[in-house]
């Protein structure tokens, strides 16, 4: 049997493309004493991997070239010589972007469907939907009632904050890149309102309009200019849950960041501006994953995937996800449940 893998095979500088990975096919590895041989499912596509593309040093190693990239992957168990793992048990774990990958079962978690889709443990029920509530519940502090704000709105993160915004019965409004996805956070996931940020006017303007009595809650995934804008326009003892910028992770070495400009707003407003990562707040995912399934099963929530088929479709899925291509979460089915 033969292992497709998926390789760095150089470093980007500024945007990623095609021509930054590679693949080979070797046999499939054997597992050794107290290891487990994985079959993988399905594997998530996440904008956190573009930064371990580089080499800098931050909260997780970058990927080395020549070598497998990996991420959160969905996997079955098909060989096992470990003792707390039997074959047949599915596992979402770090693993290699690779058909079949063997572990000595460290940092794996068994998990069952419940009722839910598989690859939901990628998204929903995985790490985007706590960093949902993690941003939303604990760093933004959100009280009923209030007012939310949410940038890449229609992705897995952002998909969840709304909904759980809208689910405490907050005033929630999100902004995107395409009319479809506008109309799918009014239509669909039940956003108070929603704008393109690509072809209003001014996104400052219409950030203002949204929110006359200011934001109580700025859930940030993108940066730049919608970040300038939404701190332009926090209400007084806001809070800013600074989650991501996806808008500066493209951007070649050599060049600046954007913004923001308007940070002395800040302190006249009393706002409180808080990065996080998810994986520093293990101790939400029991209060998260208990209320998440409720909601999924009353109807309360729902969650939108883009799926690429095959281990070969996964650079195509990256580099398509960083140009907003995806609906919702991005994942890959590279073989049957
Ligand atoms: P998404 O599913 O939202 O996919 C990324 C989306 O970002 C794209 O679909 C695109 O949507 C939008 N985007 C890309 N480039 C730009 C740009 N230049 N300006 C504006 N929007 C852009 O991804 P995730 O939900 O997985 O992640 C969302 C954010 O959350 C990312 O910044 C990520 O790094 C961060 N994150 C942080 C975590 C943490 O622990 N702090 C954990 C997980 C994610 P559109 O079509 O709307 O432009």
């Amino acid at each position: 049997m033969q292992n497709t893998r998926i390789l760095l095979a150089a470093r980007p500088d500024g945007w990623v493309d095609d021509s930054h990975f590679t693949q080979d096919t070797q046999p499939v590895p054997e597992p050794g004493d107290g290891q487990i041989l994985l079959r993988t499912i399905y594997l998530s596509v996440d904008p956190y991997m573009r930064g371990r593309m580089n080499d800098t040093k931050s909260y997780i190693p970058p990927f080395q070239i020549g070598e497998p990239l990996s991420g959160g992957v969905v996997a079955e168990v098909v060989h096992s010589n470990h003792a707390d793992f039997a074959v047949g048990d599915t596992v979402i774990g770090l693993l290699d972007w690779a058909e079949y990958s063997v572990s000595n079962g460290e940092g794996l978690r068994k998990v069952h469907a419940g009722g839910h889709p598989l690859s939901y443990h990628l998204g929903i029920l995985g790490m985007p939907g706590l960093t949902a509530y993690v941003g939303l519940v604990e760093v933004g502090r959100v009280q009923a009632g209030e007012s939310v704000f949410v940038t890449a709105a229609s992705g897995a993160v952002g998909s969840v904050v709304g909904q759980i915004a809208r689910n405490m019965d907050c005033y929630v409004a999100g902004s995107a890149g395409s009319d479809a996805k506008v109309a799918h956070l009014k239509n669909t996931l039940g956003f108070n309102d929603a704008f393109n940020y690509k072809s209003v006017d001014s996104v400052h303007k219409t950030i203002a309009g949204l929110f006359p009595k200011g934001i109580n809650v700025a859930f940030e995934n993108v940066g730049g200019a919608q970040f300038e804008a939404a701190i332009w326009n926090m209400a007084v003892f806001g809070r800013i849950a600074l989650c991501g910028m996806i808008a500066d992770y493209n951007i070649s070495r050599s060049e600046m960041p954007a913004g923001p400009r308007g940070m002395t707003n800040l302190i006249g407003r009393n706002v409180t501006l808080q990065g996080f990562i998810v994986s520093n707040y293990p101790q939400a995912a029991p209060a998260w994953d208990a209320q998440c399934r409720e909601w999924l099963a009353a109807g309360k929530m729902t969650y939108d995937e883009s799926v690429a088929e095959g281990i070969g479709a996964a650079p195509g899925a990256f580099v398509g996800m960083m140009k907003g291509e995806n609906f919702g979460k991005q994942i890959v089915k590279v073989g049957d449940e």
